[in-house]
């Protein structure tokens, strides 16, 4: 049996192509999608990611504003800062990159963000819509990963998921999307006895540990979908994922490189929030 590889970074070539018509229109329209990224710090990873996000909104046609604070921004200049982009109509998505310094309290300001404009889907309301099935703003990561399965015809009704991981924006998010398509789905986690005998039962598997390469073949159902989140720096500098991708092709159907996977499909789904924002979809009055 050949292994198919799902290739994220093709597919979000395609999504953004798509997008950038879809943005012409909107701006002919009169409507002119934006995106504010709001980054405190100087913490190396985040800087390294809004550079990207900021690249793939431009290329899509979508403006990008990235706001620069300083390590010593106070919890209150950020929450005044995101209520004056709550107010300003030019604005459709914001997105406050984390983590954010140890002062400031992440949940506040998560919650603070309108979720009419809350493109990472992290505030507590559009979580609630997401578990209850809504249309909603799609933490994007969860969404990339759905979106995949969906462009490669992967059925998900009826199959047993597994997923490894437990955080609030990869792991319980993406196992209440595999729920809500009717997965049977099952959580794993840092405290989970003898991972295996969950993992070996799994028709699709998503590994979003942070850990090189901890999921080998021996973990993997013969014929199983493997989406690999995981996002490691080797000593060589090098990128790896969760899973041991030479020898999880002798048993994987499907399975997700790293890098080239889940990555670009991340920021793909970033930008098509902004552009649902930007048309007004998803709205809490
Ligand atoms: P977190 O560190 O928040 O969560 C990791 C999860 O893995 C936790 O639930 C933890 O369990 C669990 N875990 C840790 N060690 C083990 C183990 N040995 N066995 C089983 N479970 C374990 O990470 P994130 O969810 O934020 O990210 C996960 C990975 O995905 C990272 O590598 C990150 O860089 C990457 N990532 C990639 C993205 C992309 O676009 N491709 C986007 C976001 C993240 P417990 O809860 O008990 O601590």
């Amino acid at each position: 049996m050949s292994v198919n590889i799902l290739n994220g970074k093709q597919l979000a070539q395609r999504l953004r192509m798509e997008m950038k018509d879809e943005v012409d229109q909107l701006v002919q329209d009169g409507i002119k999608p934006k995106l504010t990224v709001v980054l405190v710090g100087n913490n190396p990873a985040s800087l390294s990611y809004v550079k990207g996000k900021e690249k793939a909104a431009k290329e899509a046609g979508i403006l990008a504003d990235v706001i620069r604070l300083p390590d010593s921004t106070s919890e209150k200049e950020l929450l005044r800062l995101i209520q004056q982009l709550n107010e300003d109509d030019t604005v459709h998505g914001i997105l406050v990159q984390l983590p954010l310094p140890e002062h400031i309290r992440e949940q506040l300001v998560i919650t603070a963000i309108s979720p009419n404009k809350d493109v990472d889907g992290f505030h507590p309301v559009n979580i609630g819509k997401m578990m209850t099935g809504e249309d909603t703003f799609l933490p994007c990561t969860p969404y990339g990963i759905m979106t995949m399965l969906d462009a490669y015809d992967i059925e998900i009704e009826g199959k047993h998921a597994v997923v490894i991981g437990r955080s609030n924006i990869v792991g319980k998010p993406v196992g209440q999307l595999l729920l809500n398509r009717n997965a049977t789905v099952t959580y794993c986690h840092s405290r989970t006895k003898n991972l295996k005998q969950y993992t070996e039962q799994a028709d699709i598997l998503i590994a979003a540990i942070g850990k090189a390469n901890v999921i080998t073949k021996d973990y993997i159902k013969k014929g199983a979908v493997v989406i690999d989140v995981g996002i490691n720096r080797l000593e060589d500098g090098s990128l790896t994922g969760d899973v041991d991708m030479e020898g999880a092709m002798e048993k994987a159907s499907h399975i997700t490189p790293v890098p080239g996977g889940v990555g670009p499909m991340t920021i793909a789904m970033l930008l098509k929030n902004t552009i649902d924002a930007a048309k007004g979809l998803n709205r809490v009055e």
